[in-house]
């Protein structure tokens, strides 16, 4: 099969669809890649590493939609993207169609198969393509809190770990998913005081029976979050409730609880976010002050560490990208109901509920 690795053009998108790693893989498996040029040069994945893996290297967008059967990607595509999606071709890859009418009609009008990553689901009900990107911005969550901890960024100027002789910083973590667990694993590993909240008790005591005393967990509830708020120097926001705005577990009154230069870093943003006075940021201007609070909201942690995560992201796609490739889309739809869940367009139909729901229509 030929398979399309286009060059991301989303503004400030630095990932690429495929690493050299795995375009290996599926040259091996018999297929044709055909990767843009530079697609992935602003990582440091040059023309030439593709080359050796077996990829052909193609001169324009143009040439790698036209030519592909199955384009593979980072980003839900742009307007001139879809455009240039075709009558059966398969497009895998970030979709979010929901909140993306003009995304929706373009994928609906070019005939395409569009496969989502993010309603891709696994054996345990979670969402495997979504995963990586959390365990990124989980970790990305403290490096970033720990910054703007600094004095030069508004924060109170302590260091995580503290010294001998001082104590360590209290990092208060709400939600214990994958965002939560991954902050607290790195602020942990930073020697950190660490209390996680989560509203679900059974994941409380998984993560009580894997990290033991050195994590401490707390059931979340207002009062128990406003009763750690004077102690906490660093907060990050990690809850989720599927298909629902993010609920506000600190009210622009609790940020008077804080000490001045406090941190909070809304994971959650994504979301509508965890804080009352969070609003989105970029990663060039991530952070603004409220009532001597740093906020840091950036809305898409991920792409600041663009290497890291397109790395992380294919060893996650990888496996789909080999069962549709293998097998054809049909088949490998047909054979793995987990995979079929990421279907969300179909030749012309929303075959994906609530995406058809959200635009009103038909299903
Ligand atoms: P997850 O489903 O793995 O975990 C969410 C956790 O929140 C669950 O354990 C749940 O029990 C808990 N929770 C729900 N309501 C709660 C409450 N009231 N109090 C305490 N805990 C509560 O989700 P995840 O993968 O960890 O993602 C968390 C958020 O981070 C999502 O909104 C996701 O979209 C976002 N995210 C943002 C970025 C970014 O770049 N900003 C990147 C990746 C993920």
């Amino acid at each position: 099969m030929d398979i399309g690795i286009p060059k991301e053009i989303k503004n400030h998108e630095y990932r690429v669809g495929m690493t050299p790693g795995g375009v290996k893989e599926l040259v091996r498996d018999g297929h044709r890649l055909l990767v843009e040029t530079h697609a992935g040069a602003a990582i440091g994945l040059s023309d030439e590493q593709y080359r050796a893996a077996g990829a052909e290297i193609v001169a324009d967008a143009g040439e790698v939609f036209s030519r592909a059967e199955l384009i593979v990607k980072v980003k839900e595509p742009q307007a001139e993207e879809y455009q240039r999606l075709k009558p059966d071709q398969v497009l895998f890859t970030y979709l979010h169609l929901a909140p993306d009418l003009p995304q929706t009609q373009g994928l609906l009008d070019s005939g395409c198969i569009a496969i989502a990553y993010e309603t891709v689901t696994d054996r345990s009900g979670g969402l495997p393509l979504l995963a990586p990107m959390s365990e990124v911005a989980g970790r990305m969550a403290i490096q970033a809190g720990a910054h703007c901890l600094e004095k030069a960024r508004g924060g109170r100027g302590v260091l995580l770990g503290g010294v001998p002789g001082v104590p360590p910083a209290r990092v208060l973590v709400l939600g214990g998913g994958v965002v939560g667990i991954n902050a607290a694993r790195m602020a942990l590993g930073l020697g950190a005081d660490v209390t996680l909240v989560d509203k679900s008790l059974a994941r409380l005591k998984e993560l009580d029976s894997l990290y033991g005393p050195a994590l401490k967990t707390l059931y979340s509830t207002s009062d128990a979050i406003e009763a750690e708020l004077p102690w906490a120097d660093l907060v990050v926001g990690a809850v989720l409730i599927p298909g629902a705005a993010a609920p506000k577990l600190i009210t622009r009154a609790m940020l008077a609880l804080l000490p001045k230069g406090a941190v909070l870093v809304d994971v959650a943003i994504d979301q509508g976010g965890c804080f009352e006075t969070s609003k989105a940021t970029t990663h060039q201007n991530p952070t603004y002050m409220v009532d001597d609070i740093v906020h840091y909201c950036v809305a898409n942690m991920p792409g600041g560490v663009a290497r890291t995560s397109t790395f992380a992201l294919t060893n996650a796609t990888l496996p789909f990208v080999q069962a549709l490739a293998n097998k054809g889309w049909r088949q490998a739809l047909k054979e793995d109901p987990h995979l079929a869940a990421g279907l969300n367009v179909h030749k012309g139909h929303i075959v994906y509920q609530a995406v058809a729901e959200a635009h009103q229509l038909p299903f």
